[in-house]
């Protein structure tokens, strides 16, 4: 299994602070069926600041950390980077890093609502070649208000990822019930851990998977889990035509 969205380096944001920490991480990982992890360190925020080249270098020392370790698991390189506006001048100044390289790039909202600039931006980007991915749109207050925002950004071709402990419950029954009508409408394309810790913030990608496979069957988590290799090798991803979240429905699943 391979979780593209996890804080698992040691030291660069608000994931493990220790080496000892992330190794605690790394056999948590292993014990859920997970071989790779696509590190995604935050960018920046008030306190710490993570470029792609410093990005690079902790992602080799901690690979070399869990060889010695024996440890199966591989890390790759990714960033989780807080939209601004200048973000295409900083990807080419090599200041932000796609996921393992690829034309797949991560893009978190503030978790209150989404800059008006936004849709503009999400456009350039694509115009660079390049497939924005938003992370955790379940958990943004302004889309759980109204998810016709959401809508517009994936019809005009940005990707989502949900975070699996929404799906399996630990942030509260809306955003569980959200994070479902975001899969049931074709508005996200990933799942993914962001596992910060194994305390109350752990992976919870097999309870994820486990109730997509009761809702939806066991196709849907291998529509899930492959669209997660093709990002690994930089290919095209499977994705089906979004559809609005109709406001009431007469048979909730919740
Ligand atoms: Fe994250």
């Amino acid at each position: 299994m391979i979780d593209i969205h996890c804080h698992i380096l040691p030291g660069v944001d608000d994931g493990p602070k220790t080496k000892e920490e992330s190794i605690l991480m790394a056999r948590e990982a292993v014990n859920q069926g997970i071989e790779t992890i696509i590190a995604t360190p935050h960018h920046r925020n008030n306190t710490y600041v993570n470029s792609k080249k410093a990005i690079l270098r902790v992602v080799d020392e901690f690979n070399t950390i869990l060889q010695n370790e024996q440890i199966p698991l591989t890390i790759l390189p990714g960033q989780e980077t807080r939209i601004f506006g200048e973000i295409l001048e900083d990807y080419n100044k090599e200041e932000i890093l796609t996921l393992n390289n690829s034309n797949y790039l991560f893009l978190e909202f503030p978790s209150s609502s989404v800059p008006r600039y936004a849709e503009r931006l999400l456009y350039e980007i694509q115009l660079e070649g390049l497939n924005p991915i938003i992370v955790h749109p379940e958990r943004n207050k302004e889309i759980l208000d109204n998810p016709n925002i959401l809508y517009n950004l994936v019809k005009n071709g940005a990707l989502t990822q949900v975070t699996a402990a929404s799906l399996a419950g630990f942030f509260g029954k809306s955003i569980k019930k959200f994070s479902y009508q975001l899969i049931e409408n074709n508005l996200t394309h990933f799942v993914a851990s962001d596992a910060h810790n194994i305390h109350n913030r752990s992976f919870k990608l097999n309870e994820a998977y486990d109730t997509i496979e009761q809702e939806y069957g066991i196709d849907s988590v291998y529509l899930f889990k492959e669209n997660a290799e093709m990002i690994l090798d930089g290919k095209l991803i499977f994705k089906e035509v979004p559809q609005q979240i109709k406001k009431k429905k007469l048979f909730g699943i919740f």
